[in-house]
């Protein structure tokens, strides 16, 4: 089937479509326009199935069995009334409408459950926002107004209840479709799916309106072609072939502004519905309806936002780790560090422990990078600081201070212990390599910079000893 064929689809049908509110109502050439549209979007919409074999088939089965059970309901529904002379209502056409709904809304469910990666408890929550919303006006606008109306029977009763019931549930799997993540990059035929939806929710509304309220719609068959045509034109649409496919799963929980506002239009509808009632007669607000809605509004919005602050927590975690972490050998950076010696010196001064601050710096480590490369050199920093992390106690910090130098800062011990437990680390330095290192105990009032001064100093007098070696500096004790 060529490329183009659903524009060549769409440009046919469409305008049979839009002539037909001017064809005589219930004229033959009116009946064979609109059923025989029908018939025939929903036989491309099969053969193109057959033909095309789009991924996930089980999905378009369920959406053309959808549609061609309305067409038969309405062959059903012509032959009755034109041929057999019934105007029954309930009658058989009722039974293959209302069997439109669940295949479709199962159809819809089959394309929802593609596009979402695991669990989408975002996508899930706003989709219960815009179905309570909207299902709050159905309920008091049309589904309270026709079970008061007066009916000829149960079967007359429940047939009306059912279309706008089964229509919230297509809001529901309609709206679910909406806010799977990367909505605003759905494939073009998914948005012709829904538009589809769309155009038959909008005649079903209006012919509810026409039996509350008797105003007349000459359109309203319009949108059920319509609904019909976008369906078999998603399926001969190029981007039918991934319209299963998962959405981008960065999207997941981001509330951009368009979506924002449409969650927020939708939880101001309870407000809206209570206003409109009590204009209209403040004795016929339907306070319960109104409370139940709002309050489940209310609730779903804090879920929302709950998600949506779980999701900030975890990215500003992210964010802390990576700004305190060294990259490349995942122990603390040197941001970390200098916050560490300034929170054990301030605790120091407290409990009046020593403090031991330490710089360990790899010896020839340019000459192992010549040697060896500087993947090599990596692969040793990596392996240097987890093997010297290990042998180190709990509370002691090991922290990247930059390039092959490395702070240590050991809180608690004398500084004979301290240099004890950093000179343990040297023979275990990996690949043979070795490194010295100056510490410094802190005298009790200087300030961080300059006790790692006295460490820097340490170990210069380490290296210039011949390296291969911790050192401790001396105490200076202040005259005076
Ligand atoms: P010394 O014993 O005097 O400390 O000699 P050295 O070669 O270790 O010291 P020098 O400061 O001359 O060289 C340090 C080298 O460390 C130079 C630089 O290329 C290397 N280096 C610094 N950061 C990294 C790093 O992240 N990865 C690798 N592979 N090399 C690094
Ligand atoms: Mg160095
Ligand atoms: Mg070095």
């Amino acid at each position: 089937m060529p490329r183009r064929a659903w524009s060549w689809w769409l440009a046919l049908s469409v305008p049979v479509a839009l002539c037909y509110p001017w064809l005589p109502s219930g004229s033959l050439i009116a009946g064979i326009g609109f059923e025989g549209v029908g018939a025939i979007a929903c036989l491309v919409m099969m053969v193109a199935i057959r033909r095309l074999r789009p991924p996930n088939p089980r999905m378009w089965w369920l959406l053309a069995a959808g549609n061609a059970a309305s067409v038969v309901g309405d062959l059903v529904y012509d032959y009755l009334l034109n041929v057999a002379h019934v105007d029954a209502y309930p009658s058989v056409a009722d039974i293959f409408y209302l069997l439109s709904y669940p295949v479709t809304v199962g159809g819809l469910g089959l394309l929802v459950r593609g596009r979402t990666r695991g669990r989408d408890r975002v996508g899930l929550v706003d989709a219960a926002i815009i179905s309570t919303a909207l299902a709050l006006p159905a309920w008091t606008f049309v589904i309270r107004p026709i079970s008061a109306m007066d009916h000829q029977g149960l079967g007359d009763q429940l047939v009306s209840l059912a279309y706008p019931i089964f229509d919230v549930l297509l809001v529901v799997m309609t709206a679910r479709l909406v806010m799977t993540p990367g909505a605003r990059r759905l494939p073009f035929a998914t948005l012709m799916l829904i538009v589809a939806q769309v155009t038959r929710l909008v005649s079903d509304v209006a012919f509810s309106a026409t039996s509350i309220t008797g105003a007349d719609f000459p359109w309203l068959d319009g949108g059920w072609i319509l609904t019909y045509l976008l369906t078999t034109a998603a399926v001969l649409h190029p981007s039918a072939a991934r319209i299963g496919e998962p959405g981008p799963h960065r999207d997941a929980g981001v509330l951009s502004t368009p979506r924002l506002t449409l969650l927020a239009a939708a939880s101001l509808l309870a407000p809206v519905v209570l206003a409109v009632q009590g204009l209209r007669d403040r004795r016929e607000i339907d306070w319960l309806a109104v409370a139940a809605g709002s309050t489940v509004l209310f609730l779903l919005v804090v879920a929302r936002m709950k998600l949506l602050l779980d999701r900030v927590q975890g990215q500003a975690r992210q964010l802390d780790q990576l700004a305190h972490l060294d990259g490349l050998t995942g122990v603390p950076n040197r941001r970390s560090w200098d916050e560490a010696l300034s929170r054990e010196l301030a605790r120091a001064r407290r409990s009046g422990e020593p403090v031991v601050a330490g710089l360990l710096d790899l010896d020839f480590f340019k000459r192992f990078n010549d040697a060896y490369g500087h993947q090599a050199g990596d692969l040793l920093l990596k392996e240097a600081a987890a093997t010297w992390r290990a042998l180190l106690r709990d509370p002691d910090v090991l922290a990247r201070y930059g390039g092959e130098e490395f702070g240590v800062v050991i809180a608690g011990l004398p500084a004979e212990e301290a240099l004890t437990i950093v000179s343990r680390l040297r023979p275990a330095t990996p690949r043979g390599q070795t490194f010295s290192a100056g510490l410094a105990e802190w005298d009790g009032t200087e300030p961080a910079d300059e006790l790692v001064r006295r460490a820097d100093e340490a170990l210069y007098q380490a290296k210039a000893a011949g390296r291969d070696r911790v050192l401790l500096a001396k105490n200076v004790t202040l005259a005076g």
